[in-house]
């Protein structure tokens, strides 16, 4: 594999845009998926968000951009992805003068023709929207040479794959190159691939690349300000034996170590700007203990062999989730226990909730220890240096001056406790900053991962006490079983209509007259506010705040027969609830 993306065969002024964006290494599926379609193969992709699939299909994409109309087609299952995967193709392209539309119901088709009219090179969008505009002679696919599906088993899931078939049938078979990504490869993909692929060959990160079963994970939010102080509180109450600190950047790993060694820590860098044998000194002082602490930047974490660790602290919060996993990794190997500790500022929790999804576990937030906490970590250390002291010493040698103290009238042991102190006070040397508190918000405590064994999004959540999905909001729409509605059309509705991946989506219910679904707090006003242009089985509808006693959280027949009633509750207290 690879480790440079010069070596996989991209063009300088893509080479200038990736380092421009400080991606200094390919990812495992860059490395194995951009050589192969710069080579013109098809292929299935399997990789999940936070692997880097992204640019993995754009980069190869952008090297075909000659400035001929729609060469590439970009299919996703949401229109938050459509927007992301946009984004991403904007940004990778901006040098090119690649122009980009995304394409996604809830906007108006005007405008969305008007972009079109005007010449674009890349589409990017969902399969319903983009085959209403097929319908309309809107957009036409026949130019397309690139085409993209990407997380097409979540396509499969919310019944969009025969649209699908329908814009692949579309396309011409002998211009196209046609990559599929998917975390999972359901039959129907399979029977897809086999339809529209040629000779596909499957590129896959392997599952013991995603393992972190034995570790225990934990998190910090900090202000960046008090990074350094937090740290440090951590590496006095921790049971460290050995420990790799990550950082960002080379120059930060350096810093860091100043920083930790001007502490009393004995703690080195060691980052890529460094000679092969300074590096492989340092790991031999690492494994003899003569240094205790690694401070490491990626780059270098992949190239070296860096042995077992108790701890793995990642000052910085990796780029990729999957870095995260590479970089814990180091940790909790063969069934020994291991601690990874994530520092985050208050703006990275959504980096965070990326990292959870990607590895399907729960980080606890962990409370940073407190003054107290580490003077008495501070105290038993020194209890058990001094134990550790008396019982080396052979025999202790007086020169004369515990004589004399004596003979001035203290005891001996006010000279002992005296002697103790003066040495306390040089441990005490250690600076102990104040730390600003962070609030705890609801993000930190819910969980939103799926239970273990639980399907993917059938919203296998924690219930809170009143019986709905922690950190979900349950809204009520007005079809139901009477216009034939099922939850797939719901999941299309509500994704593709409000702002929101239909994946995140919990608990549905039909009804009779209506539907509750379960939506995430955060999204739940975006669902609200997008009610009007929403349509489910064609029919406009209206979303409202669910009621307490809703049948999503379990009275179903009491609601039923409350039908009518509901309608009367005032929405700007439904929305003061919602915004508490
Ligand atoms: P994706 O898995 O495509 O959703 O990408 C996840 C994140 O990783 C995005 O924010 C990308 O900007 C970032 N990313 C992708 N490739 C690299 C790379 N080689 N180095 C650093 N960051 C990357």
């Amino acid at each position: 594999m690879s480790n440079s993306f010069e070596a996989l065969g991209l063009s300088s002024v893509l080479l200038q845009t990736l380092e421009e964006l400080g991606y200094e290494t390919p990812t495992p599926i860059q490395s194995s998926a951009i050589p192969r379609l710069l080579n013109g193969e098809d292929i299935i992709g399997q990789a999940k968000t936070g692997t880097g699939k992204t640019a993995a299909f754009t980069l190869p994409m952008l090297e075909r951009h000659d400035n001929s109309p729609i060469y590439g087609l970009i299919l996703t299952p949401t229109r938050e992805l459509a927007i992301q995967v946009a984004e991403a193709v904007h940004r990778y392209g901006a040098k090119l003068g690649v122009r980009v539309l995304p394409i996604y119901g809830g906007q108006p088709y005007s405008r969305q023709i008007r972009r079109l009219e005007k010449g674009v090179h890349v589409v990017v969008g969902t399969p319903g929207r983009i085959l209403d505009l097929m319908r309309q002679n809107a957009l036409d696919l026949s130019t397309v040479r690139y085409l993209v599906l990407d997380e097409a088993d979540e396509m499969l899931r919310m019944s969009f794959i025969d649209d699908v078939e329908v814009i692949l049938a579309a396309t011409d078979a002998h211009k196209r190159q046609t990559a599929i990504f998917s975390a999972t490869m359901p039959e129907p993909i399979k029977r897809l691939a086999k339809k529209y692929m040629h000779n596909p060959s499957v590129v896959a990160i392997t599952s013991d690349e995603m393992t972190v079963e034995n570790i225990e994970q934990r998190y910090y939010i900090v202000r960046e300000a008090d990074k350094v102080p937090a740290l440090c509180r951590l590496l006095e109450v921790e049971d460290l034996q050995n420990t790799v600190i990550f950082t960002r950047t080379k120059a930060g790993s350096a810093e860091l170590a100043e920083t930790l060694v001007a502490r009393g820590y004995r703690a080195e860098a060691i980052h890529g700007d460094l000679p092969q044998v300074e590096r492989e000194r340092i790991l031999r002082r690492f494994r003899n203990r003569n240094i205790t602490i690694l401070v490491a930047t990626d780059v270098v974490a992949r190239g070296v062999d860096i042995p077992e660790v108790s701890h793995v602290i990642n000052f910085d919060i990796p780029q990729l989730p999957i870095e995260y996993v590479h970089r814990i990794g180091r940790t909790g190997r063969a069934g020994r226990a291991g601690t990874a500790i994530l520092l985050i500022s208050p703006k990275q929790r959504r980096n965070l909730r990326m990292i959870e999804q990607f590895t399907n576990k729960r980080i606890q937030r962990g409370k940073l220890p407190t003054r107290e906490e580490v003077l008495r970590a501070r105290n038993l250390q020194f209890r058990q240096e001094m134990l550790a002291y008396l019982s080396q010493v052979e025999h202790l040698e007086d020169d004369g001056l515990l004589e004399e103290l004596i003979a001035l009238g203290y005891s001996a042991e006010t000279v002992a406790l005296a002697a103790m102190q003066a040495l306390r006070l040089h441990e005490d040397q250690r600076p102990l900053e104040e730390i600003r508190d962070v609030k705890e918000r609801e993000h930190d405590t819910v969980v939103r991962m799926p239970r273990k064994g639980g399907r993917k999004r059938s919203a296998r959540y924690e219930r809170d006490e009143d019986g709905s999905e922690a950190g979900m909001v349950s809204l009520k729409v007005d079809v139901g079983r009477r216009e034939d509605v099922r939850p797939a059309d719901v999941v299309y509705g509500i994704a593709n209509h409000g702002d929101i991946p239909g994946r995140v989506l919990g608990a549905i219910r039909i009804l009779n007259y209506e539907t509750f679904v379960d939506v995430p707090q955060e999204y739940a006003e975006a669902v609200l506010n997008s009610g009007r242009s929403t349509r489910i089985k064609g029919k406009q509808i209206q979303v409202q705040l669910a009621d307490k006693r809703s049948p999503s959280r379990g009275n179903s027949r009491q609601n039923e027969s409350q039908h009518g009633h509901k309608k009367t509750r005032k929405k700007k207290s439904q929305k003061r609830r919602l915004l508490t």
